[in-house]
């Protein structure tokens, strides 16, 4: 029987890669442009990294990280996220010492064990940036527009973004206190989920989508009339960054994320043909979380957006893929004998900065000619005996389907 590819997983195809280049590419000059810098973390932590850095009570720590023990039986975890490792990165290498705001993204898999459907995986890609050691309201605009500039950079259209402030510690505790006052008495409505959340995290509940949970919390009490009077101002000052540079948002009073480490600004990038999962990507302030994970108190934002997801926006909203690199040159033999040859030229070539390849099977010229048809070369060079011995090859120009002999010496200027 054939091993499949673990649920939840898929292989990126070579008839797809360049399009992976593509959009990796934007992303890497739209957040060079901004003045982040990569960061590679490893793809695997020791697990308690994320159950302080994401929260003990969330869905993604309690249920869906891929954690195992390594020979010596420490408990290590395929990274779920990528702030908490850059934070785990940040304190490691005292980055503060570098200088007091630190601009850092990253790129690359995640990984998940939920139930795989379309638009969510068990191993997905997201690309994300991070900025620690302001408190600044102008770096959460930055955020948002940052990452808006990369999804205008690749067409993605009608796309909205809701925002929220979910407060700070202060005013945040006094909140949950009232939510969980409004929801007492009503507690026995909500689902299964909600129930354990009201105990565990009662903030998650305002996020449940399920109907009989959503008309409880329809008329709850909302934590944007119970910030404190800094986060009220942070949040009016981000909204009128937001507004001076045209960004059309919606507040939702009741978007609250996954990840417990959010305080004041939260939010979240919806693209309405996605179905149920309609979030492109999202992000939010994270004041505590560096000290939650050992450092002094830091204030950051950042955000983090998922790759596969905006591919699905890019198709169905037919935006155009660029048309992938063909080869340059393709080496065709007119007999197997003259493989030395071909294979002498075709290094040549190569050496000379031109993209080349042949064909290695022993095939008659009439079939490589059909290869290199396909593989979209502008100019096959066919290696013949006769023309060897005199230091000729053909040259054929794929698209004019001329054909003429050429010095070997005279090859690469040709070409
Ligand atoms: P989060 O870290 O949960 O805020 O997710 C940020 C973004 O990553 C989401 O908006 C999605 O675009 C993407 N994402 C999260 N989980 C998955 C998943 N299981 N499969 C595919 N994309 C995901």
């Amino acid at each position: 029987m054939l091993i499949k590819v673990p649920k939840g997983t898929q292989d990126i195809l070579p008839e797809d890669i360049s399009k992976w280049y593509y959009i990796e590419d934007r992303i890497k000059e739209i957040l060079n442009k901004y003045g982040y810098k990569e960061i590679r973390t490893p793809f695997f932590e020791y697990t308690d990294l994320f159950v302080r850095g994401i929260g003990e009570s969330t869905d993604i720590v309690t249920k869906e990280m891929f954690t195992f023990l390594d020979r010596k039986g420490r408990s290590l975890t395929l990274r779920p996220e990528g702030t908490a490792p850059v934070v785990r990165a940040y304190l490691e290498k005292s980055m503060d010492r570098i200088s007091k705001v630190i601009k850092l993204f990253y790129l690359g898999p995640m990984f998940r064990c939920e139930k795989p459907q379309s638009g969510r995986f068990r191993q997905f890609n997201q690309f994300g940036i991070e900025i620690i050691g302001t408190k600044s309201s102008a770096a959460d605009a930055e955020v948002i527009i940052t990452v808006l500039d990369v999804y205008k950079k690749l067409g993605l259209k009608n796309l909205e973004i809701l925002i929220n402030s979910v407060g700070c510690k202060e005013c945040r505790g006094a909140y949950v206190q009232k939510l969980k006052k409004y929801l007492e008495d009503k507690k026995s409505f909500l689902c299964l989920e909600c129930k354990e959340r009201y105990n565990k995290n009662p903030l998650r509940v305002l996020d449940c989508k399920k109907d009989s949970c959503k008309k409880i919390i329809a008329s709850a009490p909302l934590i944007i009339e119970n910030l404190c009077q800094e986060c009220k101002l942070h949040f009016s000052e981000v909204k009128s960054f937001l507004h001076d540079q045209k960004i059309i948002f919606k507040e939702d009073p009741k978007l609250v994320r996954g990840l417990d480490y959010y305080t004041k600004t939260a939010f979240e990038i919806i693209s309405g043909g996605l179905g149920a999962q309609n979030a492109i990507g999202g992000g939010g302030r994270y004041d505590d979380l560096i000290e939650e994970l050992g450092g002094k108190s830091t204030p950051a934002v950042g955000f983090a957006a998922g790759i596969e997801r905006m591919m699905i926006v890019i198709e169905q909203q037919q935006i155009k893929w660029p048309e992938e690199k063909a080869l340059d040159v393709f080496v065709a033999k007119a007999k197997d004998e003259n493989i030395e040859a071909a294979f002498g030229l075709l290094q040549k070539i190569r050496n000379a900065g031109l993209s080349a390849d042949m064909d290695y099977s022993e095939s008659s010229l009439k079939s490589q000619m059909r290869i290199a048809n396909k593989s979209g070369a502008r100019y096959t060079v066919i290696v013949g005996e006769e023309e060897f011995s005199k230091h000729m090859v053909i040259l054929r120009n794929m698209q004019t389907k001329e054909q003429k002999e050429v010095k070997i010496d005279d090859l690469i200027d040709q070409l």
